[in-house]
């Protein structure tokens, strides 16, 4: 709720319409015990005095009747009538479209056809409709205005509740056994009622002018009592004459329905997570670069080389050091495992090395990527643009959520192989094919008009590598490829992915924290822990004999076969907080061997024989034949 006020005062203008609109009620509801005439006598002798005279601060009108009480009084009968139609024709809409979305069929068909019916008839007519039927009075002015609003709720509700009721946890807590009401009051309420109130919000003001307007014609409150719109309707023969009569109750309507409207648009920023998140913001077109420490060089024969490469995200005043100076290389035909626990930074780390990691939050505040010797990281987006799926390409883990799912799979590889290569359509169409086939896809041709909700876990993914392949990249970043698949799959994924390599000499960067993929693909691998890289080595050397206690400690989580019972040792504890980093080895407070020399400082990665390296004081020792 706090949140909700912050965000509301965020928004200057909405401030404004807060406080005049707190106001104005407060005004309204304090009216009965106010010191002021009474709204409704009479007085002729005193009829049409201007404002500011002696007992009539805003004058009176042409029956001599205090223009200030009579103001006070209508606005709170305005007030009452609008807030009072809007609360009526939400909760009916919200009710109607709430049952015509969550049944839906011939249900959703009948109520609906019956709001079209209203809705056909132009709005301000119908309420006149209404009001003839029932006869003039402020109550059947309600009732009108109330009435000639349900379809509007009616249809946005039920467009908000179509789109739940076909959710998974619906679904979930109809197996639970619970009933359509229980459902409809703990499942589907409280998530349409944001856009009850956002609804709500835009409509309220508008209400209150539709009641004036009913009552301006007369149809609304009847004399003596009067509301906003009774009271322009009275002043209005006097229009010429006497303009102040009709000025004040006109003054009153136009601000209240501004500082509605206003605290409308930020009650709908406030409470529209889209809005809210900032997710309307579309990110850069590649990550922000700030790098303030000297670039560093290219070195060695590496294909692709990260080097210090420090990335951040900036969230408010904290700072989440993701990636705090990693580097690694890749020789062409090599493949590189990246292992650590979820939230290490290794996809954060992958993202940057095209510069995708969204921004904002994210910052590349340090290091350099050298693909082929060139630094990528602050390279020309069109450079970027050209090297990216082209040279170097993605394969990331859900395949359901990156591919898009209106067009086929083969139109798709199709439009991944004409961005970067100017070939007819029926060229990349039959190339596309050709990578299905490349990636074990049975049945390729037919297979190519398929949509990707028709195809399994396994086969989605494949076409997630063969779209990676697409451009005969010199180097593949798979991000978890593997981890929503079950055993089978991801062994015939990881043999694939092989043979590809070693048929076109791909070099890859596997990401992953399964220790068992890594044995099976990988030549190297490197152990990231806390945005770091804490050990990296030939695969064989560090599997037998990890030099690093967190490595050491991942690896005796790893059960293996035939080995007996043993007990699969957990580490205790958690991965620190990125946005507060310990001093020294991020892995000492859940270290046994820690020492008070491991808190302070900065631990370099060090050399622990000719091909290893491991960033700690104290290493396990390394047996010869592990020295790699
Ligand atoms: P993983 O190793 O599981 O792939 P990630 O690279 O996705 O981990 O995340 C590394 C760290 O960066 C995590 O601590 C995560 O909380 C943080 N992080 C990722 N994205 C954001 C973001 N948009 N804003 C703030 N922190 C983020
Ligand atoms: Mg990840």
């Amino acid at each position: 709720m706090r949140a909700f006020f912050a965000l509301l005062a965020r928004n200057r203008l909405a401030l404004v319409g807060l406080i005049v609109m707190g106001c104005v009620m407060i005004l309204a509801l304090i009216t009965p015990i106010l010191p002021l005439a009474d709204p409704d006598v009479t007085d002729t002798s005193q009829r049409f005095q201007r404002p500011f005279t002696e007992g009539a601060l805003l004058g009176t009108d042409h029956l001599g009747r205090d223009l200030l009480s009579r103001l006070l009084w209508g606005t709170r009968l305005s007030l009452a009538v609008g807030i009072a139609a809007a609360v009526i024709a939400a909760t009916l809409g919200a009710a109607i479209g709430i049952v015509a979305g969550f049944y839906g069929g011939r249900t959703d068909n009948v109520i609906m056809r019956g709001v079209d019916m209203l809705m056909a008839f132009p709005y301000i007519l119908l309420a006149l409709a209404i009001v003839a039927a029932l006869g003039p009075g402020l109550m059947n002015a309600l009732i009108a205005v109330a009435a000639v609003n349900i379809p509007f709720f009616a249809r946005n509700i039920r467009g908000v509740t179509v789109g739940i009721a076909n959710k998974e946890f619906v679904d979930a807590a109809r197996l639970s056994g619970m009933g359509d009401l229980r459902i409809i009051l703990t499942e589907i309420l409280p998530n349409v009622i944001p856009v009850i109130v956002i609804a709500m919000s835009t409509t309220v003001g508008w209400m209150i002018l539709e009641t004036a307007g009913l009552s301006f014609l007369g149809l609304g409150s009847q004399p003596p009592k009067a509301d906003l719109g009774s009271m322009l309707g009275e002043a209005r023969s006097a229009l010429i004459t006497n303009p102040h009569t009709s000025v004040v109750p006109g003054v009153m309507i136009l601000i209240i329905v501004m500082a509605v409207n206003l605290l409308g648009d930020g009650v709908r920023e406030a409470l529209d997570p889209r809005l809210r998140s900032g997710a309307l913001t579309r990110p850069m077109a590649a990550t922000l670069v700030r790098r303030k420490g000297p670039v560093p060089e290219a070195s060695d024969d590496a294909l692709l080389a990260l080097r210090g490469l420090e990335t951040q995200f900036h969230v408010k005043s904290r700072i989440y050091r993701a990636v705090g100076g990693v580097d690694l290389q890749v020789r062409p035909g090599e493949c590189l495992g990246l292992i650590g626990e979820s939230g290490s930074g290794k996809s954060v780390t992958a993202l940057s090395i095209m510069g995708l990691v969204a921004s904002p939050p994210g910052v590349i505040t340090g290091g350099a990527v050298h693909y082929k010797g060139r630094d990528l990281i602050g390279a020309r987006y069109e450079d970027l643009r050209r090297l990216r799926g082209n040279e170097i390409a993605y394969i990331f883990q859900d395949p359901l959520a990156t591919l898009h799912p209106l067009y086929s799979v083969g139109d798709q590889l199709a439009e991944a192989i004409t961005c970067h290569h100017n070939v007819s359509k029926a060229e990349a169409r039959a190339r596309a094919v050709n990578l299905l086939k490349s990636v074990r896809i049975p049945n390729a041709e037919d297979r190519a008009n398929s949509y990707p909700h028709e195809l399994s876990g396994g086969m989605r993914q494949r076409v997630g590598i063969a779209m990676a392949l697409a451009n005969d990249p010199e180097v593949i970043i798979a991000d978890e490829p593997t981890t929503a698949l079950d055993v089978t799959v991801q062994a015939q994924i990881l043999s694939l992915l092989d043979d590809l390599r070693r048929e076109r000499g791909l070099a890859i960067v596997f990401i992953t924290h399964d220790f068992g993929v890594v044995a099976q693909l990988c030549d190297r691998v490197a152990v990231m822990y806390a945005g770091r890289i804490v050990e990296e080595g030939p695969t064989d050397a560090i599997l037998n004999a990890p030099a690093h206690p967190y490595a050491a400690r991942l690896m005796a989580c790893v059960p293996e076969l035939g080995e007996g019972r043993r007990e699969l040792a957990a580490i205790p504890g958690l991965p620190p907080a990125v946005n507060d980093l310990p001093d020294g080895c991020a892995f000492a407070p859940r270290c046994d061997k820690a020492q008070p020399a491991c808190r302070t400082g900065e631990i370099a990665l060090a050399r622990s024989s000719d091909v290893r390296r491991v960033r700690c004081i104290d290493p396990e020792p390394i047996p010869e034949e592990a020295a790699g």
